[in-house]
């Protein structure tokens, strides 16, 4: 077999000056199945590295319906024509599960698609862990690397999904509807505790009084939370995205967000210990895949469990007997 050839130097230069071509490809590299399409991947991300982190990641969550999407067009969109490079990266769990997609066809974002300042890029429905795509902080690099200031990861509010995209973002947001009596009480307090911001979201015509209701309870109700971030002070903001209101309140807070955890010394921290998780959860990944990948192992697991159903075996005892202790 004639193996191809990666231009990675060429690849290099052409991200360097924003190619969103380029980017693309990179991308498609680390994604790949094929071993040496990821070497080449890993190590043109080698090269780019260091013109990575200059972004502020935000993470959006919130259950399907809530607007995540419209929301991250159009503002995505105003930041775009303010002149920031937008990256959205979005994520969908559903697809592993069911074959089928919560997202679906809607996360197209054309508009936004359209500005010559953005970059859009859905994840693919495999290799998904707790719904976050294995690749997606490689790629957040990648369009740092490509001069992109602000990353948006979008996730619908769906299994572990929530927490993992809050393990590589700077900023979590979560998007909210009115009718807060119901929802207060069904809310996870879980889900509230990792937001930095609160988005009780279609903000606007009829619903207008009762979202502004709505984030007075939310208010209340954050005091008694737990903050997201050690300093910081979640808050809840009305937004329409279909008026385009609220929006400047978001970016302010944002801002104000990264001014304060920068002087406090928090974001560096938290990116730090980020990239430490990283690093653990991917010498899991490895291990697991690698042993996985022996043969026969698969079969053994099933074996094992049915022996362990019949009580034939202790738990302690399957893994002695595929794992034994040195
Ligand atoms: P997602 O599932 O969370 O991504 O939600 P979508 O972005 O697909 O929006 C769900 C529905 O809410 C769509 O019919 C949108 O048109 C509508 N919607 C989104 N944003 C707003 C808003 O700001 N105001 C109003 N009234 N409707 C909105």
């Amino acid at each position: 077999k004639k193996e191809k050839t990666i231009d990675i130097d060429g690849m290099y230069e052409e991200i360097s000056k924003g190619s969103r071509l380029y980017l693309s490809k990179a991308i498609t590299l680390l994604e790949s199945r094929a071993v040496q399409d990821q070497k080449a991947g890993q190590e043109l991300l080698r090269k780019l590295l260091p013109k990575a982190g200059n972004s502020i990641r935000i993470g959006v969550t919130g259950v399907p319906g809530a607007g995540k999407s419209t929301f991250i067009e159009s503002f995505g969109l105003q930041l775009a024509e303010a002149g920031h490079k937008v990256s959205v990266l979005a994520i969908d769990p559903s697809s592993t599960v069911t074959g089928g997609s919560i997202l679906g066809d809607k996360t197209r974002m054309e508009a936004l698609a359209k500005h010559p300042n953005a970059f859009i890029r859905p994840s693919p429905s495999s290799g998904t862990l707790g719904g976050v795509h294995k690749k997606t902080r490689e790629t957040m690099l990648l369009c740092e690397a490509a001069g992109y200031d602000i990353i948006l990861i979008e996730t619908v509010g769906v299994g572990q999904s929530e927490t993992v995209v809050r393990g590589m973002v700077d900023f979590f947001m979560l998007l909210v509807l009115t009718g807060a009596g119901d929802e207060l009480q069904g809310m996870k307090k879980g889900i509230m505790e990792l937001a930095d911001c609160m988005i009780v979201h279609k903000a606007d015509g009829d619903n207008l009084k009762l979202a502004k209701k709505t984030v007075r309870e939310y208010r209340q109700l954050l005091h008694f939370l737990q903050p997201a971030t050690p300093g910081w002070t979640t808050t809840a903001l009305p937004v329409s995205s279909l008026e385009r209101t609220g929006f400047e309140t978001v970016w302010e807070t944002i801002t104000e967000f990264r001014k304060q955890m920068e002087a406090s010394g928090v974001w560096h921290e938290r990116r730090q210990s980020q990239t430490k998780d990283w690093f653990h959860s991917m010498i899991r990944d490895r291990l697991i895949d690698s042993f996985f990948s022996q043969q026969g192992k698969k079969e053994l697991v099933v074996e094992l469990e049915k022996q362990l159903l019949t009580g034939e075996m202790t738990v302690a005892g399957a893994v002695d007997s595929i794992l034994p202790m040195e």
